[in-house]
């Protein structure tokens, strides 16, 4: 789950797609508990939002029943506005009926006013009205809710249906309206001896950020002889990646060290789709995100003897060894290249010629980094 960012405005994760999930199961199994037996319902949905929701509650409702629609409009913007009309109406005989309208969110119950108003006078058996989500700070009416899924806090919502001004009916999560990042985040990509660490020395500087290399951190808790330090020690020695779990938990605590920064340099992290993830999820929670993936794009055969040449003073054991650097590019290759993919599917991405004078190579990142 990451940032969304609709028009000129930035979401933040809120409600993940597996609690809508298991609100809306409940929802279906608590309607049908309540209900006579052998009695058809007409479920009525409130559209446009409803329509995840009442496609999802009618799979999960065990027994027949009827679907209608009526819509209604309500928003403008991101605020409740007065006035709602009615744009489409019920033709259906609806006498004797049992009718359950489906609702995706209640908040100052002025819809809800009018589906009463518009259903009064038609002769039901009975009408019941089943929200998804409820905003209890705002709602001002008396009228009865008879099912609500989740209770919410009075924040703007968009996805599973809800938009802001047209757009983001179709994320399978609910976000919230969150204020425009702050951060200026960034990964500093490329296989090993591409130049990351030399290049986020001088642009740290630059950018006033802070730079994160997980390789270092690493080191230093082997040089310490930490737990983490062992742990991660026989991985690095043979050049694997050490496991997801150990690395990401890592990375969040590093990021929490700095709360007030201004951004960071990711140097060696993600290295793995699932740390990839892990890592918009993290930033996401925070209502931040990473602007962009600066990738170095350098030949193997340079990268080898940079490698060696470096493992005559870096006292690396993982620079010394050919075969471990090998291994080292076979988990580039396996795992993280890519990550160019995930980068580049939200235009995330850009590579960068990284053969050249050290000074060259920083003017090069440095006209990307200006632009994000
Ligand atoms: P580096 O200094 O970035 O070349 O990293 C050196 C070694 O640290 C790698 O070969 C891995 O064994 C380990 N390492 C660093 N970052 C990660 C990561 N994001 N995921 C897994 N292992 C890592």
């Amino acid at each position: 789950m990451s940032l969304l960012k609709l028009h000129d405005l930035y979401f933040k994760p809120y409600i993940h797609k597996d609690e809508i999930s298991a609100i809306v199961k409940r929802l279906a199994t608590e309607v049908k508990a309540d209900l006579p037996k052998g009695e058809t319902p007409l479920f009525i949905g409130i559209l446009n939002g409803c329509f995840l929701f009442v496609a999802d509650f009618v799979r999960a409702f065990k027994g027949e029943c009827e679907i209608s629609f009526v819509k209604l409009a309500s928003y403008e913007g991101t605020s409740s506005t007065e006035t709602v009309k009615e744009l489409v109406g019920i033709n259906e005989d609806l006498t004797g009926r049992t009718v359950i309208i489906l609702e995706d969110i209640i908040d100052t119950g002025n819809t809800l006013q009018e589906i009463y108003t518009i259903f009064k006078d038609k002769n039901l058996k009975q009408l019941k009205i089943v929200t998804l989500f409820f905003k209890p700070e705002v709602y001002r009416k008396e009228l009865p809710i008879d099912y609500i899924g989740k209770n919410i806090e009075d924040k703007f919502i968009v996805g599973y249906g809800l938009d802001y001004n047209s757009l983001g009916r179709n994320s399978s999560a609910i976000h919230q309206l969150t204020p425009t990042p702050k951060m200026k985040n960034i990964v500093l990509f490329g296989p090993p001896g591409a130049g990351k660490g030399t290049q986020a020395e001088f642009l740290k500087e630059m950018y006033h950020l802070v730079h994160i290399s997980t390789g270092d951190v690493f080191r230093y808790n082997i040089k310490n002889q930490t737990e983490l330090g062992l742990l991660a020690k026989k991985y690095m020695d043979e050049g694997d990646l050490v496991p997801d779990e150990v690395t990401i938990n890592m990375l969040k605590a590093e990021v929490d060290k700095n709360t007030d920064a201004n951004g960071f340099i990711f140097d060696g992290f993600p290295r793995t789709q699932s740390q990839a993830e892990a890592l918009d999820a993290f930033l996401a929670e925070k209502g931040e995100q990473i602007n962009g993936m600066v990738a170095l794009e350098v030949t193997e055969d340079i990268l080898i003897t940079r490698l060696l040449e470096r493992g005559k003073t870096s006292g690396r054991a993982d620079d010394t060894d050919e075969a471990k650097i090998r291994n080292r590019f076979n988990e580039y290759n396996t795992k993280t290249a890519i990550l160019k993919e995930y980068f580049d599917a939200q235009d995330k991405y850009y590579g960068i010629n990284g053969i050249g004078s050290i000074e060259d190579i920083t003017k090069r990142i440095s006209e990307v980094f200006n632009t994000l």
